[in-house]
């Protein structure tokens, strides 16, 4: 169980059930918050074998060393962070994940969540991970044909990695949300069911260099099918986008630098992983990046 102070009270945390509480009768001075963010992204690796045309990873060669990673997670750990997400690029590609999952599980108190593409994960990754990653996230934007045009990989392919990775983890499906996959997400959200998902995450496609990122009428059509969704998976969406859903805010007063993070494979301490304002992680540690970062965003 770990305590977090903050804006919003003493947030009661447990990695193991993914169980939050929050007891926001009780007001923490300031000089007692929580420093670290509440939920730090870590890109392990730019390198994936999949080449998604929408995707904004990087794409140089870069890969944190695995003594920096365990480092500041016992950093953020002392300073509150409730959990550490490896992405990358695909992050099973980065040989030490193994190791830094396990000294998370046996050093912080940190919950490790892994996002995923699927593909590489077999009976070997499963056991290496088995016990010291609490939650996985696998890419799957649309299904059937949509996917393979997508993702460059058959289906039942996938079917058989979702089968793996839920019956040894808790786990959660991403989906990329675009004028492609806008129209599976019934189909979607119905495989996020069958899998015994514990959550759909949506994720409106960002702009990139190279595309628009999601159009108004897509986020349009995207409002309408949650607001007329009544299966039982929980919906997620990524706070960024012009949305007229209603969105639960659990820690209202948590927000910017305070609730998220992300480090790039460089070691850039970013506000989100397609923020162009980054600052180096050095060996003062990532408070002291987060402190930068914080100043450079407000001048
Ligand atoms: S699987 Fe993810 S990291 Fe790899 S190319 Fe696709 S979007 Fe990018």
């Amino acid at each position: 169980m770990k305590y977090r102070l903050g804006p919003d009270g003493i947030h009661v945390f447990d990695r193991a059930t993914g169980w939050n509480v929050l007891l926001d009768e009780i007001v923490v001075p300031e000089h007692q918050w929580s420093p670290g963010p509440r939920q730090v992204s870590i890109a392990v690796t730019n390198t994936c074998d999949l080449s998604c045309s929408y995707c904004y990873a990087p794409k140089h060669r870069a890969a944190a060393p695995a003594e920096q990673l365990c480092r500041w997670m016992a950093e953020l750990d002392a300073a509150g962070t409730l959990g550490v997400g490896f992405g990358g690029g695909e992050p099973t590609h980065f040989r030490a994940l193994p190791e830094v999952c396990a000294y998370a599980a046996e050093h912080t108190g940190l919950a490790v969540t892994l996002t995923t593409h699927g593909h590489r994960w077999d009976n070997q990754l499963v056991a290496s991970l088995r016990g010291a990653v609490q939650f996985v996230r696998v890419s799957v934007d649309g299904v059937s044909d949509t996917y393979e045009r997508l993702r460059g990989r058959t289906f039942p392919a996938l079917l058989d990695k979702l089968g793996l990775i839920s019956e040894n983890f808790r786990m959660g499906l991403n989906c990329v949300v675009n004028s492609d996959t806008v129209t599976d997400l019934t189909a979607v959200a119905a495989l996020a069911e069958q899998q015994r998902a514990s959550e759909l995450l949506l994720l409106p496609e960002q702009p990139t260099a190279a595309r628009p990122g999601a159009t108004s009428a897509v986020i349009e059509l995207m409002d309408e099918w949650v607001r007329s969704y009544d299966g039982p998976v929980p919906l997620s969406i990524s706070a960024h986008i012009g949305t007229s859903l209603p969105i639960a805010e659990p820690l209202p007063l948590e927000s910017g630098l305070r609730s998220y993070a992300h480090i790039d494979a460089s070691g850039y301490l970013r506000a989100t992983s397609y923020s162009s304002v980054g600052v180096a992680v050095g060996e003062a540690g990532v408070l002291s990046a987060l402190r930068e970062l914080e100043e450079a965003e407000a001048a």
